[in-house]
């Protein structure tokens, strides 16, 4: 958005005013970044190898599983968890339609059916009651995500999973370095996802990584990335191309080394915005669950129904780049007309639907930033 005015002092000059967008992500990409991809431009092995290994293992060890397996998306690497962890047609996998849609379209290419459980109003996540009433003869797995960066209650979870002998995969797109009662999300299950999509909290442009201290799950999600391929021409299964390349693991690898910094960044951004918007009455500020250590992906407020669209409008008009995340459950989606899911299925994803927002929380906002962000926010009723 930019206005023109005519300087006075410059006769004849015009100077353009750019009103600046306080946008919802934004990349830290640095120094070392540049200088690791610069590396592996210049050694000319632009695809798979040592940067990518060296990522696989960097990573691996921070989350504490026994492998990690990169690959070119998120959804790439989600897709392959659930088809190497063995679901297939016939099976059942319950899961959250409170999420990106990219959770549940992993289900579904292993053509499985989608059995959706209602999420907690108060953190957004799958509510373990909710998913012990969704349970068959059928189903296989239980695929959790974290939302937003705050992890689901995986104690109960976990326990639910072993009790009724399901599998437990969880989507970490949204969660790098998250913590629930002190282990990090992407250990407890039996194979998860992380996301290093250009908006997460490490970022590698596009890519993924698929985490599991199982040695069966990660062999064939190997296979599976690399054309079902296990010895030179020798392919045992239709698999895909969903590697990663030395370029995004070179990125990765300098965004690994500032994690901990970034996501204490985003801590401390996100405690500003609770200390200062908890006042406003008709707002309601993010609520961390006991035992959580929240990564804030976003940072996500409920109002009314009737004032979130004004509020949206309001904000992006006045420079802060506010976003819902997600104005509609996964089945209510028009590519999942088909599956038969009926409005009402899950009240409390539909209610929430309708109420949330996010705020600006990412690690590059100044303190001018979160102080404007309050403002206008504060400016709006
Ligand atoms: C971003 C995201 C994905 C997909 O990751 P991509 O890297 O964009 O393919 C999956 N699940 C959730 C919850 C996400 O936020």
């Amino acid at each position: 958005m930019g206005i023109i005015w005519e300087n006075p002092f410059l006769k004849g000059r015009y100077v353009l005013f750019v009103r600046r967008m306080i946008q919802i992500a934004k990349p830290d990409i640095r120094r070392k970044e540049i200088e690791l991809v610069t590396e592996v431009l210049k050694s000319g092995a632009l695809t798979q190898g040592a940067y990518v290994s060296k990522f696989e293992e960097n990573f691996a060890s921070f989350i504490g599983t026994k492998h990690g397996i990169s690959c070119s998306s998120g959804t790439s690497a989600l897709t392959t968890a659930v088809e190497a962890a063995g679901i297939g047609p016939g099976d059942e996998v319950i899961t959250t339609p409170f999420t990106f849609i990219a959770s549940s379209n992993a289900i579904l290419y292993s053509r499985a059916k989608v059995v959706f459980a209602d999420i907690d109003e108060r953190t957004f996540n799958i509510d373990p009651v909710s998913i012990v009433s969704k349970i068959t003869d059928k189903t296989k797995a239980v695929l959790v995500v974290h939302l937003y960066g705050q992890p689901c209650r995986m104690n109960e979870i976990r326990k639910i999973c072993d009790d009724n002998d399901l599998l437990l995969i969880e989507d970490c797109a949204q969660a790098h370095g998250a913590e629930y009662k002190g282990k990090k999300v992407g250990s407890i299950g039996d194979v998860s996802a992380f996301s290093f999509y250009a908006t997460k909290n490490m970022v590698t442009g596009e890519g993924g990584m698929i985490m599991t201290d199982n040695d069966a799950i990660a062999e064939k999600s190997r296979v599976i990335i690399n054309q079902g391929q296990v010895n030179r021409y020798d392919h045992i299964m239709v698999g895909y191309n969903n590697r990663m390349t030395n370029i995004e693991a070179a990125i990765g690898l300098g965004q690994f080394s500032r994690l901990r910094m970034m996501t204490a960044k985003r801590r401390e951004n996100a405690s500003y915005l609770s200390e200062k918007l908890k006042g406003i009455e008709w707002l309601e500020v993010p609520f961390t669950e006991e035992g959580c250590s929240h990564v804030w992906h976003q940072y996500t407020v409920k109002v009314d129904g009737a004032l979130r669209d004004s509020l949206f409008d309001y904000l992006n008009k006045n420079g802060v780049g506010a976003r819902v995340y997600y104005p509609k459950p996964s089945y209510m989606q028009p590519a999942y007309q088909e599956l038969g899911y009926k409005e009402g299925l899950c009240p409390v994803s539909e209610s929430v639907s309708k109420r949330v927002i996010s705020l600006p929380v990412h690690p590059l906002l100044t303190k001018a930033d979160l102080g404007k962000i309050v403002e206008v926010v504060k400016g709006f009723r």
